[in-house]
């Protein structure tokens, strides 16, 4: 009310409410408490046996609590509970379950290898935990639960979000409505996580002027524990409770906060737990202030100097970057980042503008880069594909200057699913008796899978079309139920339904909706389209989902364009949007369509998993040859459009690819499926369902994918950080000598002569050998702590140098600070090329040449 319209002289007194809690327990008998123990591990997401149970129960609340246990077991009446201690059939399946349970836990007690600490700012585990937007998310939340069965001793730590990221519903006109519904913490798999006094443990963050205080919630994932860090509490101000609400949502300064919460508090949180993991994974480079953290913490506890702190961090550090444009990768514009973190060099004993660095390849950037910062701070850096790898290197290049792309020491670890999560049940049972009862214990190997050969056509073919016929009786509940709500036109509904049919081949198409997954090149060619899908004979019909970022209006308009494509008279019943593309939708979507389509410009998918979720359910894959469908295609188990690129231009980039697949589709894929034997199945079809599952589907599970980065990055480097932290950080101490020496001495290096005897001329001949010897005053470093080596070089027609052979010279003699090297350069293939000499810094305890980036050239 404004001043001046008061109206009571005299404030009323009014007493304000004393709320008291209460909190009144389920009905839950003391008999059925192994529903209890199972709800609160998520263990039940990937168990059918624990999730049969739960649908046991009461099936149609089952579907109106979106399948979350802890809302069923609080709404079941008290007589369905009194009925259910009485239902043996329901009893003998619940000891069932528990037995498994514990089992599976107890077999778990004691894990071996190193602990690896995970950071990842979402996980998609289940629908009822809003913690996640999309891809990202979802694989790591797949990662968590392999981790668990392939007893893998890993800890976890991400945030708590209170609204999560939004519900999609779409209006009359194919416009996305955002919704964002808070989660009630009680509601959902969370508990506070406890010290060892049996204190709730909490974290505080230095912001500027304050300080946030995190809960820090546990959530049960098998046998893996996440942490899950929460702002929205009472002794935060209004404004900084706001932090944990949305994932993806406020500005880029709450996404400051976010993942300062996520790095700095999710380190001090582990450590008030008690943890002292060996290997740190940071998921994309959210999470990236972990290793400032850490690196604090070490110059704090044992009194080591920022340098040396750094040696013991990135030698236990992997870094994952998922985003293929440098675009795409966080950063944070100085301003705003020096007024969040100014606190933070003193603690590292650094000026600012040292610390500055760590996130810049030069001084003049004006963004803090949170991929440079985790580049910096960790040895093992990876790809999510082997063509992602290779982007990366070119994504990331500018923090190695003087090496070339192609050398760069960025691997790749293509993303994988869940075999549990993803598969169907029909699948399973399937697998189980032809793979055997161990399955998918076996899956790493991979002949295993090949035993699909052994099934008959028949005993495949009915698995289809029972899961496809499955996946329309599900969309048709979900659409009709969202259009009614809606107030879409009952007559256009009841032809909608009426059209869609469970034997038509059926495509599905659901991602997030960017422009670079080109969700419209279907739609390119309206007429093209219309014949393909309205064919008397041989139909074809389309399921589209995904949500479109809110602040992305041209995803939100391709979403409204299918939509409007899909009420046109001659796509009715054809083309479907189905709503809010969900972890369940998806799964029904991926196990009951027979073809799952992408089509993103490349090389932007990074990986993708979709379709790998796809392909274990014999789903087959036609897509763009990127991301991981670049190593999964093969002949016969899928199609692919061609990787060349033919235009520039992508608008005629498109038209192409559009005209290859519906060219493809109906040469190729129609014709597959609609040619049938005698017993009505198609044996071709048939036959490339058995192939993807034999062939493509056992190199994309997290079983395969947990195992590379074992043998890649965790064990490696666990067994190279062990000796860097050996005897009080001795190796950790000489090699940051070292390396300050090397340093100080390097400019000064100088070439002091290059004797090419017998001359590397403009003409050489194929199998002659050159001997080269090459002086140079190395500033009283030695041989061994300076290598040389010369570098050749092969022009491709785009100007790209790329590397033919690089040859590391022989240390000679040394006279005074002049020391000499040879070699022979003996040319075996012929052609034209350039060399170079270069100089690099050697030292055997190195992980690699890139973990100190001093590199001169000479000519
Ligand atoms: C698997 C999955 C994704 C990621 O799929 P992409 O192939 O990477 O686009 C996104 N959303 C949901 C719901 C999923 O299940």
């Amino acid at each position: 009310m404004e001043k001046g319209k008061v109206r009571f002289i005299q404030n009323p007194v009014i007493e304000e409410p004393v709320w008291k809690r209460i909190i009144v327990d389920s009905n839950l008998p003391k008999t059925l408490e192994p529903l209890r123990i199972l709800s609160r591990n998520l263990w039940w997401v990937w168990n059918t046996e624990a999730r049969e149970l739960f649908q046991y129960i009461d099936a149609e609340i089952w579907e109106e609590c979106e399948h979350n246990p802890i809302v069923l077991l609080d709404r079941v009446s008290y007589n369905r509970y009194r009925e259910l201690e009485k239902d043996e059939h329901f009893l003998g399946k619940m000891h069932y379950a528990a037995e498994l349970f514990n089992n599976y836990m107890e077999a778990r007690k004691t894990l071996e290898g190193p602990e690896i600490a995970y950071f990842s700012m979402e996980y998609g585990l289940h629908d009822s935990l809003k913690i996640f937007s999309g891809g990202l998310g979802i694989l790591a939340g797949d990662y968590l639960k392999e981790a668990s069965d392939s007893k893998v001793n890993l800890v976890a730590v991400g945030l708590l979000y209170r609204y999560g990221y939004f519900k999609q519903t779409l209006n009359l006109h194919g416009e996305q409505m955002a919704n964002y519904d808070a989660q009630q913490f009680s509601k959902i798999p969370v508990q506070p996580a406890l010290d060892a006094a049996g204190n709730w443990v909490s974290v505080e963050v230095e912001y500027p002027g304050r300080t946030l205080i995190a809960r820090v919630w546990q959530t049960n994932v098998g046998s893996v524990k996440l942490y899950l860090l929460d702002a929205d509490h009472h002794d935060n101000s209004e404004a900084d409770r706001f932090v944990t609400h949305h994932l993806y949502g406020g500005d880029n300064e709450n996404r400051l906060k976010q993942e300062m919460l996520l790095g700095l508090g999710g380190i001090k949180a582990l450590n008030k737990l008690g943890y002292n993991s060996d290997v740190y994974h940071c998921n994309e480079g959210h999470a990236a202030f972990i290793g400032i953290e850490r690196i604090a913490g070490l110059i704090q506890n044992e009194n080591l100097t920022f340098a040396e702190a750094k040696e013991a961090v990135s030698a236990s550090t992997v870094f994952t970057t998922h985003t293929p444009v440098p675009a795409g990768h966080d950063s944070f514009h100085n301003d705003m980042f020096r007024h969040y973190m100014n606190f933070f060099p003193a603690k590292l004993g650094l000026v600012w503008e040292e610390f500055d660095m760590l996130g810049k390849t030069r001084k003049e950037e004006d963004h803090f880069n949170m991929s440079y910062l985790a580049s910096n701070l960790s040895h093992g850096i990876n790809g999510v594909s082997m063509l992602h790898g290779d982007v990366s290197k070119a994504v990331l290049k500018d923090l190695y200057k003087g090496y070339m792309e192609e050398e760069l020491e960025i691997g790749y670890v293509t993303n994988g699913v869940h075999y549990p999560t993803w598969a169907a049940q029909e699948w399973k049972d399937i697998h189980k008796k032809y793979f055997g009862e161990e399955f998918p214990s076996t899956q790493l190997n991979f002949d295993v899978w090949k035993n699909i050969y052994n099934v008959p056509d028949a005993e495949i073919w009915e698995l289809r079309k029972k899961l496809r016929q499955k996946m329309i009786n599900y969309i048709k509940q979900r659409f009709s139920d969202n259009w009614i709500k809606r107030s879409e036109n009952p007559k256009l509904i009841t032809e909608v339904m009426g059209k869609l049919n469970p034997n038509t081949l059926t495509i599905g198409f659901a991602r997030r909706f960017a422009t670079y997954k080109r969700a419209h090149l279907l739609f390119r060619n309206l007429d093209n389209l219309s014949k393909i899908v309205n064919n008397p004979d041989r139909p074809v019909q389309f399921i589209f989902a995904g949500k479109a970022h809110p602040a992305d209006k041209a995803g939100q308009d391709l979403i409204k364009h299918i939509v409007e494509v899909s009420k046109m008279p001659e796509f009715r019943g054809k083309i479907l949007f189905v709503q809010n593309y969900d972890m369940n939708l998806a799964k029904m979507l991926l196990q009951g369509v027979d073809i799952w389509m992408n089509t993103p410009t490349r090389p932007l998918e990074a990986s993708g998993t979709s379709g790998e979720k796809g392909v274990m359910n014999g789903t087959l894959h036609f897509s763009v040859l990127d991301g991981w469908w670049v190593e999964g295609y093969q002949k016969n188990a899928g199609w692919a459009l061609p990787a060349e690129r033919t235009y520039d231009v992508q608008d005629f980039q498109d038209e192409l690819d559009a005209e290859t697949i519906y060219d493809i589709l109906e040469q190729e894929v129609v014709p597959a499926y609609y040619e049938r034997n005698s017993q009505d199945i198609p044996e071709k079809w048939v036959g490339f369902v058995k192939n993807t599952i034999a062939n493509v589907a056992p190199h994309f599970t997290t079983g395969r994918m947990i195992k590379d980065y074992q043998d890649r990055y965790y064990n490696p480097q666990f067994d190279r950080s062990k000796k860097v932290k050996a005897d009080s950080f001795k190796l950790a101490k000489e090699l940051a000598e070292w390396k300050a020496k090397v340093a100080s001495k390097w400019d000064a290096i100088e070439v002091k002569k290059i004797e090419i005897i017998d001359g590397i001329t403009h003409k050489m001949v194929m199998g002659d050998k050159y001997p080269v010897r090459v002086c140079v005053d190395l500033n009283g470093l030695t041989h061994n702590e300076v290598g040389l080596e010369v570098v050749i070089t092969e022009t491709e027609d785009g100007g790209n140098e790329n590397i033919v052979a690089t040859l590391e010279f022989e240390g000679e003699k040394c006279e005074g600070n002049v020391c000499c090297y040879k070699s022979i350069v003996a040319p075996d293939h012929p052609g034209s090329f350039s060399y170079s000499f270069r100089l690099f810094p050697k030292h055997e305890a190195l992980p690699h040449r890139q973990d100190f980036k001093y590199v001169k050239w000479i000519s």
